[in-house]
């Protein structure tokens, strides 16, 4: 079909003023936040599941290529429209449906900001357990899509144990209800499949979660180490002692300034790392756990340790670690973020490792990370404009990934494959694995048509 008639036949479904076609609009949605680039054929915003269906039976039938589209926050490529597909752009599907307190349920349209959701919830003593840093602006739809994971996923798990059910839209259009507000749905978990595969089997447009009731107490506490390792071997500790915090976040001096620099989070300046332990639960045995880890701290030669007096100075040190990728921006024009993940016990290990990736290909890495998941975040600085330092930032990022593979880790927490870590994958799957992920694929997208290029490496 011609360009002029796919462009007709997606304004009949959309409406007119809800297609981009012109090469300055599209070029908005070229990049995403990783590193790759490419031009859209169109982006068309939908409103409704039923509109999401027709564009998608329409661009299945034609052979056109498209991917979804939340905030495009993704760090991983993962919304780049190769092959200049389409962009189903979901941010207007972002109403709360239902939030249901007695099942413990919320059903909300995926174009739901994460933080929306919470500040809808806060008032009525709930909250939605996955946080990522990115929560402002990230969409419940892309942390599906990502099985997106956040400081308070140490304790609570990530996106997967928090979704119970979604309407999606398969590769051909087709509409399916997947799970429901019952647990232990019958027959094989395709919910299971869908969160998590970055938009590559079909598209939510509904989605159920499971709220839970707000903690009765929270106990924040800043330890401050001189030296990273001794702040991972404090992580590996307190889990050890059998002590589930609600969040354990690592912060290495340079990421300390940078924030520091941004936004005065409080965090002091001359220390080579912080650790961010928070509890959360019933106040009572929740002293007697916050002074065992300060033991536990203090074995390992921390330096001091303060708690957070109020809501205020709380909501200070947190805005300093979810605003951490932000202030980066002060130290370079662009920056690469790696996402790893390692068994806890072997986090100083990981830590050393980066370092020397860092000081083998003289390039500058910070380091902040969800530590109690053993989810490893450096972030590898750079000047995009200078194509032998890329060459370098790429070399040093695979590197970063298979020391992880190889400490018994993998090579994604949260972030996703995407179109950047793909050369990654055989670092943890073999040649059988993948052909089993490629055969699931061909299965429900025959023609591969939804979000192509991404997760499996081609062979
Ligand atoms: C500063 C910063 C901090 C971050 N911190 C974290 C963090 O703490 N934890 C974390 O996990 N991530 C983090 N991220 C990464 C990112 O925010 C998450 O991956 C997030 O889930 C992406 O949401 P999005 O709305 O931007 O999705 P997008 O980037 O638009 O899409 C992400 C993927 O999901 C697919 N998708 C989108 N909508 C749907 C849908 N409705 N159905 C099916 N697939 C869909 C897309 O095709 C794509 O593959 C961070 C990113 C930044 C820039």
């Amino acid at each position: 079909m011609e360009r002029d008639q796919t462009l007709k036949k997606l304004q009949e479904i959309v409406g007119e003023p809800n297609v981009l076609w012109k090469d300055v609009d599209l070029a908005v949605f070229e990049y995403d936040a990783g590193l790759d680039k490419e031009v859209p054929g169109f982006v068309v915003f939908t409103r409704t599941a039923e509109e999401v269906a027709q564009v998608v039976r329409f661009l299945h039938g034609e052979g056109i290529s498209f991917v979804a589209r939340g905030s495009g926050t993704n760090l991983s490529g993962g919304t780049i429209p190769l092959n200049r597909g389409v962009v189903i752009e979901l941010s207007r599907m972002n109403r709360i449906l239902e939030i249901d307190l007695p099942n413990e349920r919320a059903m909300i349209e995926p174009g739901v900001y994460n933080l929306t959701l919470q500040n809808a919830l806060a008032p009525l003593g709930y909250y939605y357990a996955p946080d990522p840093a990115s929560q402002k602006v990230s969409t419940l739809g892309g942390n599906f899509g990502e099985n997106a994971g956040g400081p308070h996923c140490l304790k609570y798990g990530v996106t997967s144990n928090h979704i119970l059910g979604a309407e999606v839209v398969w590769p051909n259009g087709e509409k399916a209800w997947l799970g429901s507000k019952a647990v232990d749905p019958p027959g094989p978990d395709l919910l299971g499949l869908l969160v998590g595969s970055e938009g590559t089997l079909g598209i939510a447009t509904k989605i159920l979660v499971r709220i839970m009731r707000s903690p009765e107490r929270v106990l924040t506490m800043l330890a401050i180490f001189k030296n990273l390792e001794d702040a991972g071997q404090t992580v590996s500790d307190i889990i050890s002692e059998g002590i589930i915090p609600a969040t354990l976040e690592i912060m290495d001096n340079m990421m300390i300034r940078a924030v520091e620099e941004s936004m005065h989070a409080g965090y002091p300046l001359d220390a080579e790392a912080v650790l961010i332990i928070e509890l959360d639960g019933l106040s009572d045995g929740m002293e007697e756990q916050a002074q065992r880890i300060l033991e536990i701290c203090g074995k390992n030669g921390v330096v001091s340790t303060r708690r957070a007096k109020d809501a205020a100075e709380r909501a200070d040190l947190w805005a300093g670690r979810r605003g951490a990728f932000g202030a980066v921006a002060r130290l370079a024009p662009s920056y690469l973020v790696c996402d790893g993940t390692v068994p806890r016990t072997k986090l100083p290990a990981a830590l050393s490792a980066v370092k020397k990736v860092g000081q083998k290909y003289n390039l500058a890495v910070g380091n902040v990370f969800h530590a109690g998941d053993g989810n490893l975040h450096p972030l590898i600085l750079f000047d995009d404009r200078n194509a032998e330092e890329m060459e370098r930032v790429h070399k040093a990022g695979l590197e970063i990934l298979k020391i992880c593979a190889d400490l018994g880790g993998t090579i994604s927490g949260e972030h996703g494959i995407g179109t950047e870590k793909l050369k990654g994958m055989p670092l943890v799957f073999r040649d059988s694995d993948l052909e089993m992920m490629q055969s699931l694929k061909t299965a429900i997208d025959p023609k591969g048509v939804c979000n192509p290029g991404k997760v499996i490496p081609r062979a």
